[in-house]
């Protein structure tokens, strides 16, 4: 069975969700690519009413109006990371207070996942600090996997470079979905991480691709970019072929100790924008609102959501940054009239074509 998720098509036919019909207005040419950088500066600079109601639109053409997925995150290996990627406070060589851990049990990671599963998630994510994991960490994230696949949760895993061999080992463990992000736009990759190249990226993406695991690929912004690099990072998200399955889009969470503490932080209309022409590029993806989401406040949320994200990391805590807590997520959706849906794997998962 496909990986992949997509709304039920009994939904997709409900007369409710396809409120364009109504105005008879042509087909968006906004859900065809290749995408150029300029196409999607022009999207971000669109009027934000005009730019949302089009990016609300095309979720409405795609996903059942309300509909949220809960995902929650576990860091089940923390810190002490080789890598240098300035907005995480998980590099070794910076000073956070974030201490190395070893990798967590099976047990207690089961224990986790399950309290994930009673409080509504339908996706649970392990994130590892590793550069690249050796063969052994592989087979020990496997028993991980297969365990939490076994409480009927979608599995996740970010744990930095892949091999093949490797994500087709994860493949065979049960792993749905694996996470890798881009971060930027390639042009600005150099001011934020100096361990690894653009490339290095890609190359895993496609190993994950290649092995029949769900990408799920996003980045973040509030770095310090400019406009050009967050059109630049959707161009490169929106022309992978295909694009991702999710794309989880972070506002930064400036960590004292780490590089990019001092970044200005981006303007919320702006991270509403850069959500919008994630949902208008890649309308089929499960655009998650990721990190910083605490920092954000309800109404910037609530924007988000008209902008088309359907996703969001739910409870416990996002890798070693906050999140907010789960009953005020609970207010949060009851409040705006949004659904956390709590389908299991075999009632979400459709396949889905990037026609
Ligand atoms: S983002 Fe990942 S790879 Fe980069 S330093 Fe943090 S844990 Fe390591």
């Amino acid at each position: 069975m496909s990986a992949t998720l997509a709304p039920p098509p009994a939904v997709q036919s409900a007369p409710s969700v396809q409120p364009v019909q109504l105005h008879r207005r042509a087909p968006s040419p906004a859900t065809q690519g290749p995408w150029s950088v300029e196409a999607i500066q022009a999207l971000l600079d669109k009027p934000l009413m005009d730019l949302l109601f089009e990016a609300q639109t095309v979720h409405r053409q795609h996903w059942p109006a309300g509909d949220i997925e809960l995902a929650t995150l576990l860091s089940v290996k923390t810190g002490g990371c080789p890598e240098n990627c300035g907005y995480c406070p998980q590099a070794a060589e910076f000073d956070t207070g974030v201490k190395a851990e070893k990798l967590m049990e099976v047990d207690e990671v089961v224990r986790a996942a399950q309290a994930a599963k009673d409080a509504g998630a339908t996706r649970f994510c392990m994130g590892a600090a590793w550069r690249a994991p050796k063969d052994r960490d592989i087979e020990k994230v496997s028993a991980l996997i297969g365990a939490v696949k076994g409480l009927g949760l979608q599995t996740c895993a970010t744990l930095g470079m892949l091999e093949s061999h490797q994500a087709q080992a994860l493949k065979d463990a049960g792993l749905d979905y694996y996470n890798h992000n881009l971060d930027t736009a390639p042009e600005y990759y150099t001011d934020v991480v100096s361990t690894r190249a653009y490339q290095d990226r890609l190359d895993t993406l496609q190993n994950v691709r290649s092995a029949g695991i769900s990408v799920c690929c996003g980045g973040i912004v509030g770095m310090g970019e400019a406009p050009v690099h967050r059109a630049g990072l959707i161009a490169q998200l929106a022309n992978l072929q295909p694009y991702p399955e999710s794309v989880p889009i972070n506002s930064l969470v400036r960590v004292p100790g780490t590089p990019l503490a001092d970044s200005d932080p981006i303007d919320p209309f702006d991270f509403v924008r850069v959500i919008a022409v994630a949902r208008i590029t890649m309308p089929k993806a499960r655009v998650r609102l990721s990190a910083g989401r605490q920092q954000m406040g309800e109404a910037v949320q609530a924007l988000c959501f008209m902008a088309g994200a359907n996703s969001i990391f739910y409870g416990d805590k996002l890798l070693v940054t906050g999140n907010p807590d789960v009953d005020a997520d609970v207010q949060l959706l009851a409040k705006l009239g949004l659904n956390g849906h709590r389908t299991t794997t075999t009632e979400a998962e459709h396949a889905h074509h990037h026609a």
